[in-house]
């Protein structure tokens, strides 16, 4: 997962709806919910096991094969029949609901950001585990698996269907191609709820958006004394970042831009015939987002016209701008009664976890939220550090809390059979039936 933005959580969240509170209420006074919740804390150091092992298995970004093939044959262990990999290469399992209840998506991604060849062999230091990987998102992809053993131990039927993915393509240039495949593809998914990162005390409502640009310039170039006058590569970069660093941008909705990177040039005696810098654009919402690009577009275009302007740059002599889109990670915003985020806060309640952190990130759950289907990201329990870096670690405090959180979030919203109807709607664009054996 990228890192949340910093943006300050709403401190006045309206109360959750009535039929939030009811459908909670009903659940918890299940027993069999009860003993699902207790299963998932029983099985604690399964799912760590689960979490090691998936973490051994390299998965680098564009790569993901072994962890997938591994991740589908969890699942069919679990019982899962209905096991598939799609062609962008998601892992999807499918445990069929019992009538015409909402179809959830329960996600985690199989991609790290480590390079193909990484030693990812999982060490223990006392109660850490150190690895690269182990918690994003090692951590994820075991809580869903606890998540499925707990369910089918305790025999709970659901109303909806329960879809549990494994996505590829989280992480940086991935750009959530697995997730956008998904929905692409299937257009009958009514809610999403992401596990990734580890804290349960954070619910994300909102999805930053965010694109991305490789910003090149071509010239002549030339010797700096004996072709003076010919245009410059570096020189239009520069006027290009000076006029970008004065765009003026809103605090709320959080809209950030940075020209990342620069390099260009060859040698200090001569004027640059390439550069090229790399842009990020962001915003949690998407026509402010949309205002941001169309700003700062044209001052790329005018940057090379002024610098060939300068010059009196003849034709076959100007600088040119080489535009190349890197990533387009799609913003939106949802309402505090959007079901999925009332289901996460009534769990959390029901749970005894406060709610400390009510925010934006960019992550899988960008695209049903840019889509205007209900989700969220919540976390796999426990705590985690040094993520992205070699020295990345997880310690399963209270970890169980992770999968209990998910697991009765999912059942208050497809619906627990016999106990409580789902609090997630149909949507009414769905197609009757979902796509077989995508
Ligand atoms: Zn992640």
């Amino acid at each position: 997962m990228d890192t949340p933005s910093q943006a300050a959580a709403p401190v006045d969240l309206p109360p959750l709806l009535p039929q939030t509170e009811r459908v909670m209420g009903q659940l918890i006074a299940a027993p069999a919910l009860q003993a699902a919740l207790a299963a998932v804390r029983r099985d604690d150091a399964l799912t760590l096991a689960d979490q090691i092992a998936l973490s051994e298995i390299e998965s680098p970004p564009f790569h993901e094969e072994k962890r997938a093939a591994d991740f589908a044959r969890r699942l069919r262990e679990l019982g899962l029949t209905d096991v598939s990999i799609d062609a962008e290469g998601n892992v999807i399992g499918v445990r069929a609901g019992t009538g015409d209840g909402p179809r959830l998506v329960l996600a985690a991604h199989l991609d790290t950001v480590f390079a193909a060849g990484t030693d990812v062999k999982v060490r223990r230091d006392g109660d850490r585990y150190l690895g690269p990987g182990i918690s994003d998102n090692a951590r994820g992809l075991a809580v869903l698996l606890q998540i499925l053993r707990a369910l089918d131990e305790q025999r709970i039927a659901t109303a909806g269907d329960l879809l549990f993915v494994g996505t590829v393509g989280e992480e940086g240039n991935g750009d959530l191609r697995g997730c956008k495949a998904l929905f692409a593809t299937d257009k009958a998914i009514d809610g999403f709820i992401a596990v990734d990162g580890v804290a349960v005390t954070r619910i994300l409502a909102n999805a930053t958006g965010s694109r991305r640009y490789r910003v090149g310039y071509e010239g002549p170039g030339g010797h700096s004394y004996n072709a003076f006058g010919n245009p410059s590569a570096t020189h239009a970069l520069g006027r290009a970042i000076a006029a970008i660093s004065e765009i003026q941008v809103p605090d709320e909705p959080r809209t950030t831009f940075t020209v990342g990177t620069v390099k260009g040039g060859t040698t200090v005696n001569s004027i640059a015939a390439s550069a090229e810098m790399e842009l990020d654009m962001r915003s949690d919402n998407g026509d402010e987002l949309n205002r941001l690009e169309a700003g700062i577009l044209p001052l790329l275009e005018a940057a090379a016209a002024a610098e060939n302007r300068r010059w009196n740059a003849p034709a076959d002599k100007q600088v040119k701008l080489v535009l190349t889109p890197i990533g387009d990670r799609p913003a939106g915003q949802q309402a505090p009664e959007t079901p999925v985020l009332q289901a996460a806060r009534a769990a959390q309640a029901a749970l005894g976890i406060p709610l400390l952190k009510y925010s934006a990130a960019s992550t899988d759950h960008n695209v049903p939220v840019s889509l205007g289907i209900p989700a969220t990201t919540l976390g796999g329990g426990g705590a985690e550090g040094n993520n992205h870096t070699l020295r990345e670690w997880y310690e399963p405090t209270q970890a169980w809390q992770g999968p209990q959180l998910t697991l009765l979030a999912a059942l208050a919203l497809v619906g627990m059979t016999g106990v409580s109807e789902p609090l997630l709607a149909r949507r009414a664009s769905r197609p009757t039936r979902p796509p077989q054996g995508v």
